[in-house]
C-alpha cells in the first residue's frame, strides 16, 4: 500500500501560527495569558458577533463552565441531543445532574425540536424543571435554533450551543453558537481549526462570561493572598496554543470554503447512486461541511455502511460511522430518551458515514475516494 493515508480531518496550519506562537517566546509570555490570548478571542467575538468570550484549555471545560454557571446540581435534569459525541453530556455527569436524551430529525439530523417539547412537557407535567438543554450541532449544521430557542423560552430553560463541531456555521444570518445563553466552540485537532487542543465560551451575557474566566483560573478572589469562596477549576488557554489559534483564525474562511468543496465533489461524485442520500443542508442554513456525512440504505445498494468503511480502511481511506447516539452508550444506560415516531439517532448511527474530509486532501485523492465507495458497491455481488 504506496499510497499517503488519507485522513477524516487533521490539522492544517495556515503559516502564520508559528510567528505569533514565537512572539510568545520572545516575549517569555507563555504561560499564563499574554496577548494571544486576548487577540485570539477578539478574533472569535468579532468573526460570531458574540459580546464575550473566554478562551479555554478545552470544549469539554467550556460545557463544564456553562453548566456550573447555570447552577446545575445533583439531581438536576439537563437535557441533550443523543446524537453526538460524548464530550456534550459527560459535564452533565461532572455535575451530578441527570441526563436526558433527545432524538434528532432527518432534515438536519440534529435535535428534533418536537421531541424537545413533548420532553419539556412530560417534565412540566411531572413538576420538574430542567435545569439547560445542551443542543449540538452536528458535523457543521446548526441545529434549527430558532424553533429550539422558542420552545425553550416558552419552558423557561436555558440553552448551552455545543458548537464544537460548527464555528462558521450560519443559521438563518446568525452564527452559530450565538443563539443560547452560552456557545461553546472546540480546537482540539479534528476540528476546522486548531490550538493543538482548546476551546471557548461565548455569550452575549458580559457578566456571565467575567465568572467564567473567574471560574476557569481556580476562582481567585482579588486579594494577594489566594482568597477563595467558591470552586473554580484550571481551564484556562495557554499563550503558545492562542497563538496556533491565532493563526488559524486568518484561514478559517477559506478551511470552511475548502470543506464545502470536498462536500461539493462528492455529491458530483455519488450523487446518482440510488440508495446515497448526503446529509441536508436545511434551509437558511450555511452548513460548513465540517465533514461531509452520508447515508447508505444497504437495500438499494447491496453494502451496508460498516462494509464501505471497512474497504475503505483496506485502502488506506480513513472514514468513520456517524456518532453512536448517547442513548445507546453503556455509559447512559437507563437513561430518560425522547423521540418521535422513529429513533431516528439510531437509524443515523447504523446507516451513516463520515468520509474523509481533510482540507489537505487533493483533488486526485477525494477522486480515489470516490472511485472505491462507486468499486465496492458496483461489484458488491462478489464480496457475498
Ligand atoms: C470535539 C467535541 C467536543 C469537545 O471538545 P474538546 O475541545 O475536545 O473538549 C464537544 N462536543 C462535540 C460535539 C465535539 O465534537
Amino acid at each position: 500500500m504506496s499510497q499517503r493515508r488519507i485522513l477524516l480531518s487533521s490539522p492544517h496550519m495556515g503559516g502564520t501560527e508559528r510567528k505569533y506562537v514565537q512572539e510568545a517566546f520572545n516575549t517569555n509570555w507563555i504561560a499564563p495569558l499574554g496577548e494571544n490570548v486576548n487577540i485570539f478571542e477578539d478574533q472569535i467575538k468579532e468573526f460570531t458577533g458574540s459580546k464575550a468570550a473566554c478562551a479555554l484549555a478545552s470544549g469539554t471545560g467550556g460545557i463544564h463552565l456553562a453548566l456550573d454557571l447555570l447552577k446545575v446540581e445533583q439531581g438536576d435534569l439537563v437535557l441533550c441531543s443523543s446524537l453526538t459525541f460524548v464530550a456534550s453530556a459527560n459535564p452533565i455527569l461532572y455535575r451530578g445532574g441527570t441526563p436526558v436524551f433527545i432524538d434528532s430529525e432527518m432534515d438536519s439530523w440534529n435535535m428534533c425540536p418536537k421531541a424537545l417539547e413533548k420532553a419539556l412537557k412530560y417534565y412540566r407535567m411531572q413538576g420538574k424543571q430542567p435545569k439547560a438543554v445542551i443542543v449540538v450541532n452536528l458535523y457543521g449544521q446548526s441545529a434549527r435554533m430558532d424553533e429550539i430557542s422558542e420552545i425553550c423560552r416558552r419552558y423557561g430553560v436555558p440553552i448551552v450551543e455545543d458548537a464544537a463541531e460548527s464555528l462558521g456555521a450560519i443559521y438563518k444570518g446568525r452564527m452559530s453558537g450565538t443563539f443560547g445563553k452560552f456557545g461553546i466552540f472546540s480546537f482540539n485537532g479534528n476540528k476546522i481549526i486548531t490550538t493543538s487542543g482548546g476551546g471557548m465560551i461565548v455569550s452575549n451575557d458580559e457578566v456571565l462570561i467575567e465568572e467564567a474566566l473567574k471560574k476557569a483560573t481556580q476562582s481567585k478572589e482579588p486579594a494577594a493572598h489566594y482568597q477563595h469562596e467558591s470552586v473554580g477549576y484550571n481551564y484556562r488557554l495557554s499563550n503558545v496554543c492562542a497563538g496556533i489559534g491565532r493563526g488559524q483564525m486568518e484561514v478559517l474562511e477559506t478551511r470552511i470554503q475548502q470543506k464545502r468543496n470536498i462536500f461539493d465533489k462528492y455529491v458530483a461524485g455519488l450523487d446518482d447512486m440510488n440508495g446515497i442520500e448526503f446529509m441536508p443542508e436545511i434551509e437558511g442554513s450555511y452548513h460548513t461541511r465540517w465533514l461531509s456525512t452520508m447515508l447508505i440504505d444497504p437495500k438499494k445498494l447491496g453494502i451496508s455502511a460498516k462494509e464501505l468503511i471497512e474497504y475503505l480502511g483496506e485502502h488506506n481511506i480513513e472514514a468513520r460511522p456517524v456518532w453512536k447516539p448517547l442513548h445507546l452508550q453503556p455509559l447512559f444506560e437507563g437513561a430518560a430518551y425522547f423521540t418521535m415516531a422513529k429513533d431516528n439517532s439510531k437509524y443515523l448511527f447504523e446507516h451513516g458515514i463520515c468520509l474523509p474530509s481533510d482540507t489537505k486532501m487533493t483533488d486526485e485523492e477525494i477522486d480515489r475516494v470516490i472511485e472505491l465507495c462507486r468499486e465496492r458497491i458496483l461489484t458488491h455481488e462478489l464480496f457475498a
